[in-house]
């Protein structure tokens, strides 16, 4: 078992719908530890920058004007196998094939408002916290 860290987002429509305090909880009772936090409002380039992996796909330009279309909560969780464990807890992209008992499966909207963001790998868990908290940040 390896203690990694990995991003998480609490994406728009789950801040507009009150719903950031219910996510946290299902990750705090999978063993997830919030060691950083913090409310962002993105702007559109801040969202493009950090979905750059995805600028060709077809849903790219809705993806980003929906992640600077209200606030997020950004964060990184840690704990065991922290990136496979946040996946799980999160489900499947889509919400209509999500497990039951998942974030997603109870509370995103559609395949695009689908409430969490998390990282998908070691490489891109680095990156993406390195992306929005410095080492300073970074509380335990
Ligand atoms: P995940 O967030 O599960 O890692 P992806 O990395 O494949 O999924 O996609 C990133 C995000 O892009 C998804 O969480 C979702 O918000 C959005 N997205 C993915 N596929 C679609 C789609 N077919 N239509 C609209 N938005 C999509
Ligand atoms: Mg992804």
């Amino acid at each position: 078992m390896t203690i990694q860290r990995t991003l998480s987002i609490i994406k728009p429509d789950a801040t507009r719908r009150n719903l950031t305090g219910r996510i946290n909880a299902k990750f705090e009772d999978a063993g997830l530890r919030i060691v950083a936090q913090k409310r962002l409002h993105l702007s559109l380039a801040q969202a493009q920058a950090f979905y750059a992996v995805h600028k060709d796909r077809p849903f790219f330009a809705e993806l980003t004007e929906f992640m600077a279309s209200a606030p997020v909560v950004v964060q990184v969780l840690e704990g065991e196998d922290a990136i496979a464990r946040n996946r799980a807890v999160m489900g499947a992209t889509n919400p209509a094939n999500a497990d039951a008992g998942t974030i997603r499966k109870e509370f995103a909207l559609s395949v695009g408002e689908n409430s969490v963001h998390g990282s998908d790998a070691p490489d891109t868990a680095a990156q993406e916290i390195a992306f929005f908290f410095s080492g300073l940040e970074l509380v335990g």
